[in-house]
């Protein structure tokens, strides 16, 4: 197939007038769209429930975004029927047919973009840069994936004996439940199911219940796009209703999830379980949390330093499950970093995303703005708050201002994933010390190290215990194709999604040898 070689989407560019206007109009456009309706679809069926999502806006929490079906095991069950159904035809259909069903999804996609970030402003409580970001995201995995599959098509090459041909190709799996968090509600599920998809797999796409009704956008695409029906089906539903029903069934070959540690594990747990009828082990591909560190020795520069310790600490509110919640400062430089990132930090605009100036928004629900709370007290008794209110009354919205705790690295707040704006602040002896702060941690998802010192960036390439790990930089916002992403330890079974490793994770691999 002639293709144009992958390159990353663009950002928007919001000193363009023209992005502005155009970004303001659909605002107002998905603004007069809030509240609407979303069905289930299953074999391209719209079905209502009894039961009913509201998923409301962050911001403003008695706006409602929209009302979505909320599937109950009867309609779990009906959607594995017919993803298992479906896949005798998709999974027979070439792999450039389905590519190309994906460089579809990404056009309209990006013919759709302001529109997607408005709904990722309103149901996701995305500033307008972050909304972008990851809008591309989405695009560059529709993008990356199809390409990937058009070089995975014939297999790879292997080698052979005298007299003998040897094949190695890989072929679809089956019936793939994916199911993904809240943060990332456009890119993350984009990611997860066109993988799944474009190497011949069946789909059943559970959002959060917390932002379902971007998942609901994404089945339009998918739809116009041209994926069959019953190839994906859109199921969303509470995870605590359904979850555990469409991870234990027989007829799920897989588990595509992003989200919690706890819920990653229970996954884990459930899916290795063999029922009655099950034919295979099910794979489960789990992405989950972070705890994740940002090391500044006393070479580093520190202002740059200090700029990337908040932009990965309140990005999106720090509910990234990249961002950083802990910076190990080395003592020399303790004072002078601290300052600075609390007056940076301090600096920030915290409101509403609809407005263009705004740093950083809402927390997304009530119950993770109670967990935020929480953690806020414990730290309280841990250390001290150098920066940071308490919040007020969360009617008028889910906001939580900037906060840094200087603790010790085995308190609380500086171990157990918050994902909020939060930040703990940890002094260091010497590189040794930081290091070993660093990896004193169950998870070990992205980390960073400023320093100018090459003996220390040497050591952290091999000794810091992430999946990504960042020298000089900021420690979010991984690029497709450039940043292939995913966790070590408790942060999940190191998948790399966007990466060269990716799609197999999708597929049976088949050995076919013949003598002549
Ligand atoms: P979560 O509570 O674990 O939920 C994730 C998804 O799992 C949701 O769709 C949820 O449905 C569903 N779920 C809940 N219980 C389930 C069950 N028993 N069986 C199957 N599915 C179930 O996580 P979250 O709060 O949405 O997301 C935040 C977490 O995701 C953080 O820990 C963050 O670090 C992690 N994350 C990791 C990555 C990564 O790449 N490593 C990326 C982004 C986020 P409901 O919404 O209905 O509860």
């Amino acid at each position: 197939m002639g293709l144009i070689p992958y390159k990353n989407e663009v950002y928007l560019d919001w000193s363009d007038e023209k992005n502005v206007s155009a970004m303001q109009a659909a605002l107002k456009d998905v603004e007069g769209q809030l509240g609407g309706s979303y069905p289930l679809v299953i074999g391209g069926k719209r079905l209502e429930t009894d039961g009913e999502i509201s998923s409301v806006d962050p911001s403003n929490p008695s706006r409602i975004v929209g009302k979505l079906a909320a599937a109950t095991e009867r309609e779990a069950d009906m959607a594995l029927d017919v993803a298992t159904g479906a896949f005798e035809y998709w999974s027979r259909t070439a792999p450039e047919a389905r590519a190309r069903i994906m460089l579809r999804a990404a056009a309209i996609m990006r013919r759709r973009k302001f529109e997607f970030l408005a709904w990722e402003v309103f149901e996701g409580g995305k500033p307008w840069n972050e909304a972008d970001a990851q809008v591309a995201e989405a695009i560059d995995f529709l993008e990356y994936y199809a390409r990937e599959m058009l070089r995975l098509k014939d297999g790879v090459e292997i080698y052979a004996i005298p007299g003998e041909e040897s094949r190695y190709f890989y072929q679809p799996m089956g019936v793939g439940v994916v199911i993904a968090p809240w943060n990332f509600p456009t890119a993350i599920l984009t990611g997860m199911s066109a993988a799944a998809l474009v190497t011949g797999n069946t789909v059943i796409m559970k959002p959060s219940e917390f932002t379902s009704v971007v998942g609901a956008k994404l089945m339009e695409v998918y739809e116009e796009a041209g994926v069959p029906e019953g190839v994906v089906n859109f199921l969303p539903g509470y995870g605590s209703e359904i979850g555990d029903y469409l991870v234990a069934d027989a007829r799920t070959r897989f588990i595509s999830f992003t989200g919690s540690m706890k819920t990653g594990l229970r996954i884990n747990e459930l899916a290795a379980k063999q029922i009655e009828n099950q034919r295979w082990v099910k794979r489960v591909i789990a992405e989950m949390g972070g705890k994740d560190a940002m090391i500044i020795d006393d070479s580093a520069d520190l202002e740059a330093a200090a700029n990337d310790i908040v932009k990965s600490a309140y990005g999106y509110g720090g509910q990234k499950c990249s961002a950083a919640s802990r910076a190990i400062l080395h003592r020399d430089i303790y004072d002078e970093v601290l300052g600075k990132v609390v007056e940076k930090a301090g600096a920030l605009k915290i409101g509403a995303p609809e407005s263009a100036d705004v740093n950083m928004g809402p927390i997304i629900s009530e119950p993770q703005f109670e967990k935020v709370l929480s953690y806020i007290d414990i730290g309280k008794g841990e250390g001290e708050r150098v920066l940071g209110e308490d919040p007020g009354d969360p009617s008028g919205g889910y906001f939580i201002t900037p906060t840094i705790f200087e603790v010790e690295s085995r308190s609380r707040v500086a171990q157990e994933e918050i994902f909020g704006p939060v930040l703990s602040v940890i002094g260091a002896r010497d590189f040794d010390d930081a290091l070993r702060i660093a990896n004193d941690n169950p998870y070990g998802l992205t980390g960073g190290v400023y320093s100018r010192n090459r003996d220390n960036l040497e050591r952290a390439r091999h000794e810091l215990r992430a999946g990504n790990v960042y020298f000089n930089r900021g420690i979010t916002g991984a690029l497709v194709g450039v940043q292939p992403f995913g966790g070590f330890g408790m942060s999940g079974t190191d998948s790399k999604a966007g990466g060269p490793d990716y799609l197999p994770l999708h597929m049976l691999a088949r050995t076919v040898v013949e003598r002549f």
